[in-house]
């Protein structure tokens, strides 16, 4: 079964890599702007174990909103349901970045994985943690096994220099009274969530819990079966801002996907994948990850459909 994995990931990226990107870096993240454009690399973990990949799996690149699974899954482990009253888990149907409906919804963010969403998470997170900072970065170097991971001050510093959306969401978030701390430490901490680098095996390894009902393929339990489910599920409705039910509709997996050209997205109970391919479509999704993923799936009928 694993060959057969390995070879319809292998044609996927055989018939990917050669199609011309439709799309664009993000450069409003002057540091992602440095990236080469043409990288592309794919890697699967099973949830026996194996794993492997194409292209380039090993270079990191920058996770940036894949990073707010991992944030919510934290605050999840820590604060349960509590959690609902402060944001909710409907799909946007906006830019990941918009400030439209929190007029409507009086500054309670769609989803967590809408910008705003994950502003509100890292809110959360530093009333209820001594030093989130800290504590996240140790949460993700457990879920990842790599000891030594760091945030990225160049990511973070670049993202902080022009990140004036993400300034207007906080704030106005915190005008609903929905911010609890100073906006100016919440974003510090959210940029700095952001920039954490990986490659496309450590990704896909880093979200293995997920694949696996909240317990990590060794067996620690990170968080219940039950919350690792209703992850999944908003993955599914909300990991791609408004592509989302594009997403569902050709790939039918749950996943997330970051401005840094990265998605990352799993089959429970089965495996988990990650792609990375830098230019973003017009919807702030990697052009040939979406279509790499579409490719995998549709040949191997390997969907939770
Ligand atoms: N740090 C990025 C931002 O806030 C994350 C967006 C993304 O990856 O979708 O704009």
């Amino acid at each position: 079964m694993n060959n057969t994995y390995k070879k319809t990931i292998e044609n996927a990226y055989n018939i990917t890599k050669p199609l011309k990107d439709q799309g664009e870096l993000a450069t409003y993240i002057p540091e992602l702007a440095n990236i080469n454009p043409s990288k592309f690399g794919v890697h699967m973990t099973k949830i026996d174990g194996t794993n492997f990949g194409f292209g380039d799996h090993l270079e990191k690149f920058s996770i940036q909103s894949i990073a707010k699974v991992l944030s919510l899954a934290l605050a999840v482990k820590f604060l349960g349901e509590r959690i609902w009253t402060r944001i909710d888990v409907e799909p946007s149907g906006t830019k990941f970045d918009s400030l439209l409906l929190l007029e409507t919804y009086k500054g309670i963010p769609r989803n967590p994985f809408v910008n705003s969403g994950a502003i509100v998470i890292c809110d959360i997170l530093m009333s209820h943690l001594e030093d989130a900072r800290k504590e996240f970065l140790e949460f993700v170097r457990e879920l990842s096994d790599i000891p030594d991971l760091q945030y990225s001050d160049k990511i973070a510093d670049s993202e902080k220099a022009t990140g004036y959306r993400n300034v207007a969401l906080c704030n106005f978030i915190k005008s609903f009274g929905n911010i609890k701390n100073e906006p100016a430490d919440v974003l510090d901490f959210y940029f700095d969530m952001c920039s954490l680098e990986m490659n496309c095996q450590q990704l896909a390894h880093t979200f293995s819990f997920l694949a696996n009902g909240g317990r990590k393929f060794d067996g620690t339990k990170i968080i219940s079966s039950s919350q690792s489910k209703r992850i999944n599920a908003l993955m599914l409705t909300c990991g791609f801002y408004d592509e989302s039910g594009e997403f569902a509709f050709k790939v039918g997996l749950p996943g997330k996907s970051g401005v840094g050209g990265g998605i990352v997205a799993l089959y429970p109970n089965n495996y988990t994948i990650a792609v990375w391919s830098p230019k973003l479509n017009k919807n702030g999704n990697s052009f040939k990850g979406m279509k790499l993923l579409e490719d995998v799936t549709t040949h191997s009928e390997m969907s939770i459909f």
